[in-house]
């Protein structure tokens, strides 16, 4: 679309207010709004300023302007605005020199998808997140951490909570059975196909939703892939989707890979392949209908997945997911079919169109252009070197004898053993300039700061369990 037809738009749909959205540092999307009659043609050349000091992990004070440059392909209708409001997504500039600014998380992906191309590897990289989040009723102030969610409730598991319901009516997911049940019993069924209704109309492609394992209102809806900009554009607007779904239904939506105890964790797998020329480079008669650069692509991801955590599981609460006997990665391997392995070849189709591998550590805490980007980066990395992975450990993993296990690495276990490995191996990342020296310091700073060092200091509720008779 061009800005002309944008334009015009406006005018057809008679759009009352723009919406400029754009992705802060550890990745929440933000927006500053102006009137419909504020956007003309230059303003997709000369940008939109806006202050920049004030976002998480950005620019000092005494160099806070910074342009928004709205990208017209982005364009969708806001449907929960009362005013008639089209949203676009915004690259971001240095007004002083109009170049792209390097801690753009968007441009980081543009870079990652240049460099692909000049490597001549690939002309295009597929991905495919699959998202699950949970759905609660309400969510608690906790005084002792000053924090404003601690405690988290469902209906749905009325007889888990303890909440006194009056009448029960049953029809309770029986502990970690949620998979697939009908409703009632389902009850989220019809806030997920309203979820699913929206992102229909607002242009993304939906393939399936249901209930997902855990006991209590854990959801997925799975979309399909696009090209990764577009998939990490994607990752956004539903969550952006979810979470207001569920607000004007009086509930609300977390993608916390794991806000409850002894349950199911959520998890942003990325289903991931590299295509050139239209045709799927990932497809070939290794395992699982793998080619020979599929499984070095495999090799390259194993290789730098400790450090990759530290932007694809980027959260201190990251680590409470990967645990065994949820159905959450504990090693990194790689397997045909076991959902206990790093990475997963899916066989539910044999067409080549579909081979792609699914790396199941990332979770919905990451932001999804770093994320993307750093997992293609280590992939190229495996190709180019010409790391091979070994042969797939196609056992279920949590229940083999830690004598077959000693060899197999596994993730990190805290977000700061994470930040440590980044620390230590980042180099694939800053191949064509994708990943700056000043973006992985800002990153392991911010979060080490902002997050390892905040929980650190504060009193942990199950502490007082275990201390408070001291
Ligand atoms: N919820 C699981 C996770 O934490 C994944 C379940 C599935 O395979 O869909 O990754
Ligand atoms: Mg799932």
């Amino acid at each position: 679309m061009t800005p002309r037809e944008v334009l015009a738009l406006l005018r057809e749909k008679e759009v009352k207010a723009v919406d400029l959205r754009f992705m802060d540092f550890p990745g929440l999307w933000k927006h500053v709004t102006i009137p419909a009659e504020a956007l003309d043609e230059h303003s997709f050349e000369d940008g939109i300023g806006f202050d920049g000091s004030s976002l998480r992990g950005w620019q000092k004070i005494n160099e806070a302007d910074m342009l928004l440059v709205p990208q017209p392909d982005t364009l969708f209708l806001d449907p929960f605005r009362q005013d008639v409001t089209l949203a676009m997504i915004c690259n971001i500039q240095d007004p002083s020199t109009r170049e792209d600014y390097p801690k753009d998380p968007r441009n980081v992906a543009r870079k990652a998808i240049s460099y692909m191309k000049y490597s001549g590897i690939a002309d295009a990289a597929n991905f495919g997140p699959s998202m699950e989040f949970f759905v609660f009723d309400d969510v608690k102030f906790d005084q002792t951490t000053h924090s404003a969610f601690y405690y988290v409730d469902s209906n749905e598991a009325a007889w888990n909570t303890g909440r006194d319901e009056r009448p029960n009516l049953g029809y309770k997911v029986p502990y970690r059975q949620g998979y697939f049940p009908c409703p009632p019993t389902d009850h989220l069924h019809d806030l997920r196909s309203e979820m699913m209704r929206v992102m229909l109309d607002c242009g993304m492609t939906v393939e399936s939703h249901h209930h997902e394992k855990a006991t209590a209102g854990q959801c997925a809806i799975d979309v399909r892939y696009a090209d990764l900009v577009q998939s990490a554009d994607a990752v956004l607007k539903y969550k952006y989707i979810v979470k207001n779904v569920a607000h004007r239904r009086g509930k609300t939506a977390t993608f916390m890979p794991k806000p409850l105890f002894d349950e199911y964790g959520c998890g942003m797998h990325v289903h991931g392949s590299l295509w050139k020329n239209g045709n799927n480079l990932f497809a070939g008669s290794g395992a699982s209908g793998l080619s020979e650069l599929a499984e070095y692509a495999i090799g390259g991801i194993l290789r730098h997945a400790r450090a990759l955590c530290a932007i694809t599981n980027p959260t201190t609460n990251s680590y409470k997911r990967l645990v065994p006997g949820f159905e959450a990665p504990t090693r990194l391997a790689y397997s045909q079919r076991n959902r206990s392995a790093a990475i997963r070849i899916p066989v539910y189709s044999s067409r080549p169109r579909s081979r792609r591998i699914e790396y199941r550590l990332p979770d919905g805490s990451a932001n999804p252009y770093l994320a993307f980007s750093a997992i293609l980066m280590a992939m190229l990395d495996g190709i180019i070197n010409k790391i091979h992975p070994g042969p797939p450990l196609d056992k279920d993993i949590y229940d083999l004898p830690a004598e077959e296990l000693k060899d197999v690495p596994t993730p990190p276990t805290h977000l700061d053993e994470a930040l440590k490995a980044l620390e230590k191996d980042h180099d694939f990342l800053l191949k064509g300039d994708v990943f700056t020296d000043d973006v992985i310091e800002t990153w392991v700073q911010y979060k080490r700061k902002e997050e390892v060092e905040a929980i650190r200091l504060r009193p942990h509720p199950y502490e007082f369990a275990l201390y408070f008779d001291s």
